[in-house]
């Protein structure tokens, strides 16, 4: 490793709610000297860290998609020369739809000691804040996680023979090409019927979940204004949320934990 430099974390903010973050995560954040972060990380995470350290925002608005990766890579290893202990947050897990191995890698080149940190990826945050799982032996036995778009802003090639059946489709980055996505589902032989959620703000306050089927989703999104970030479930686990619902619905709940 290169003694110039300090060590930097890639620390998974996860979904939003400051709770869901991991006790690891949290130490860490306490002992950053800098912290460069992006749109998914919810201020009252930020607010962990102490009055002294800097905050670096590194977002998608700061510019163009394509060359921001390096421009991150730059500026993190920049303060890394700087501090010993370097925060490079991120939302969710790094290591899902997180461009963490693009991190590491540039890193490790310039002989940068680094250690991922683990965060809860948005769908298992939301789920479990809604009340229901990703995988249900009678539901679902599979989860697949896709992006809605590839890279250079494309969208995604996964959806154009994918069969839903039996599995529960988590989309990433879905919501701007949801019309394509649930083209391409439908004509490769999905039903129009198959359900879907959209979670938006997932664990925070403003969370609010959709639900639809693939062949109206897109109306109702419209309809109810839907906007990012945002996550699609799509599969019949999504009728077993259903299910638990009208069936917490008949439940009296005396007394709540929070
Ligand atoms: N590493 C992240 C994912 C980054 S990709 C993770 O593990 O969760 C960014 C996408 O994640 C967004 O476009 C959106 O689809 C989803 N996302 C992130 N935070 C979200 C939230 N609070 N609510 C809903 N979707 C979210």
């Amino acid at each position: 490793m290169n003694p110039n430099y300090g060590k930097v974390y890639l620390v998974g903010a996860g979904p939003g709610d400051p709770e869901l973050l991991t006790r690891k995560a949290v130490k860490i954040l306490r002992k950053a000297e800098v912290v460069l972060y992006d749109d998914l990380v919810a201020s009252r995470i930020l607010r962990m860290c102490r009055k002294k350290t800097e905050l670096i925002y590194v977002g998608k608005r700061l510019g163009q998609h394509s060359c921001q990766q390096a421009e991150i890579n730059r500026k993190i290893a920049d303060m890394a020369l700087q501090y010993q202990v370097v925060v490079r947050l991120k939302g969710g897990d790094p290591s899902v739809f997180g461009r963490v191995g693009e991190e590491v890698e540039s890193l490790l080149t310039l002989g940068i000691e680094c250690e991922i940190v683990a965060g809860i990826t948005t769908a298992s945050g939301a789920v479990a804040n809604l009340g229901f799982p990703l995988t249900h032996r009678d539901y679902s036995k599979e989860i697949l996680y896709l992006s809605g778009h590839g890279k250079n802003g494309k969208n995604s090639e996964s959806f154009k023979n994918l069969s839903c059946e039996g599995k529960t489709l988590v989309v990433y980055m879905g919501l701007n090409s949801l019309e394509e996505i649930v083209d391409d589902l439908i004509s490769c032989g999905n039903s129009e019927t198959v359900p879907v959620a959209i979670i938006e703000n997932a664990t925070l306050e403003s969370q609010r979940m959709i639900t639809g089927t693939l062949g109206d989703i897109q109306w109702i999104a419209k309809e109810k204004e839907v906007r990012s970030p945002a996550l699609l479930i799509i599969g019949n686990i999504v009728h077993f949320y259903s299910e638990m619902d009208s069936l917490r619905s008949l439940i009296h709940r005396p007394y709540s934990l929070s």
